[in-house]
């Protein structure tokens, strides 16, 4: 555990340059790595020595940055993977296949419902999508006997539900398994999710944590207090011998702390290959450095223009958890003390056909399909990333037809406040 505050963290975690050595951890673009005899070879592929012998399992500049990311969390092991969806696939199915449950909850981006009700269903892994908002009572009820784990989101994409974490860490433990959140919104930066009950957080580090929208990546992060060992017959894939890696019991060797993610590491991302270059790393540790000045100010600028729009006649409705009237006000102020996100999301009166026109005036925000990062952008997700639901999905994630997205940046708010307001004079009075 890091004894450094968060913005010395996002500076210098993960890498200590010795003497005369580079300041900057180099990218090392290689794909392999040499070795004198076969023997040396021998030990790094039985997990004896540690080393590196090819990227897709492990490379310098990667391991680095993972490193970074784990203290961020405060985590005991951390990967990084070429996108969010990646993470989000080999952290559930790192514990989940073919016969297994996962809960997880209704408002959680569209391409991860998508991912786990249909192309991982398609793999005969179930999923029951429940209300974040549901009592204690119904998230019980959606436990089975075969269930492996229970997902969320800290702040949902784009639905800005923040997750009770206390009752659904609360619940997954009360089952024997594990709660996996996705913490891309908040980044570690606002909200410490092992803090609260989580066991494994996952990011899109494509947002905030690049943040000027360079490279695609993920990461998983795991707290390493999950007792596998507590329910050995569930995750027989920590527990017992993986033959197809020399036999080796990941939790034996590995423990607690470290068995989640060799596992990730030397099975699914040898089998399933989806490593990030060197190169996007080094350029995502960059995003890194800058993190907490960045958060702070997307978060004032939200909140400005949040209050904005609140005020504005032409505007249906607001959501912004910072709005002290919002539903989630007071779980965020528990959970997120010092902000939230950037993003804020609302309707214009006049329905779909209002929100188009105004999107369309807007001069400097741009259209993007991306959220949260320096420069403002806005979408509108019924039309786009969310548009394989039909209407009842889209209720159920708390994305109204209307919903626009506004990814608010880190530009001066007098701009970004000037260009909505030019915008919404574009759109007639309803
Ligand atoms: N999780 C969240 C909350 C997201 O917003 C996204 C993408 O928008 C993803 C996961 C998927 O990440 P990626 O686009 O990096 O694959």
């Amino acid at each position: 555990m890091s004894s450094y505050q968060m913005a010395t963290d996002c500076l210098h975690a993960g890498y200590r340059p010795g003497n005369g050595e580079p300041r900057n951890f180099p990218i090392v673009q290689s794909t392999t790595f040499r070795y004198e005899t076969s023997q040396d070879m021998g030990a790094l592929f039985d997990l004896e020595a540690s080393g590196y012998f090819y990227t897709r399992l492990q490379n310098p500049t990667n391991d680095t940055v993972a490193a970074k990311i784990c203290a961020l969390e405060g985590g005991t092991a951390a990967m990084l993977l070429s996108s969010g969806q990646a993470a989000n696939f080999y952290a559930v199915f790192n514990i989940a296949g073919c016969g297994d449950h996962v809960v997880s909850s209704t408002a959680i981006y569209g391409g991860t419902y998508n991912l786990f009700a249909v192309t991982m269903k398609r793999m005969g892994i179930e999923f029951t999508f429940v209300d974040p908002d549901c009592s204690e009572e119904e998230l019980n009820a959606a436990f089975r006997p075969n269930t492996k784990a229970v997902f969320g989101e800290t702040i949902a994409n784009p639905a800005l539900k923040v997750l009770d974490f206390e009752k659904f860490a609360k619940a997954a433990h009360a089952h024997g398994v594990p709660l996996i959140v996705d913490n891309t919104f908040a980044t570690p930066v606002n909200c410490q999710p092992f803090q609260w009950g989580c066991d494994i957080v996952t990011h899109s580090t494509t947002k905030y944590m690049d943040g000027h929208a360079l490279t695609v990546g993920g990461a998983i992060v795991d707290s390493g207090r999950f007792d596998w060992n507590a329910h050995k017959d569930k995750f027989p894939g920590l527990t017992t011998p993986d033959e197809s890696y020399h036999g080796v019991t990941y939790t034996e060797r590995f423990g607690l702390e470290g068995a989640f993610i060799t596992k990730a590491t030397v099975q699914l991302m040898r089998d399933l290959g989806s490593i990030p270059s060197p190169h996007n790393c080094f350029l995502l540790n960059i995003g890194l450095e800058t993190l907490p000045l960045r958060m702070k100010q997307h978060c004032e600028n939200a909140q400005k223009v949040a209050e904005y729009l609140q005020g504005h006649e032409k505007i249906a409705w607001v959501q912004y958890a910072g709005l002290p009237g919002d539903t989630y006000h007071e779980r965020a102020k528990k959970y997120m003390p010092n902000g939230t996100c950037g993003v804020v999301v609302f309707g214009v009166k006049g329905g779909r056909a209002a929100a188009e026109r105004f999107m369309a005036g807007l001069k400097l925000a741009s259209i993007a399909t991306h959220v949260a990062d320096a420069k403002t952008c806005v979408l509108h997700p019924a039309s786009s990333t969310h548009r394989q639901m039909n209407d009842e999905e889209l209720r159920a994630a708390g994305v109204a037809p209307d919903l626009v997205r506004f990814s608010v940046g880190i530009e001066d708010a007098k701009d970004i406040i000037a260009d909505l307001e030019q915008a919404l004079a574009g759109v007639e009075a309803v």
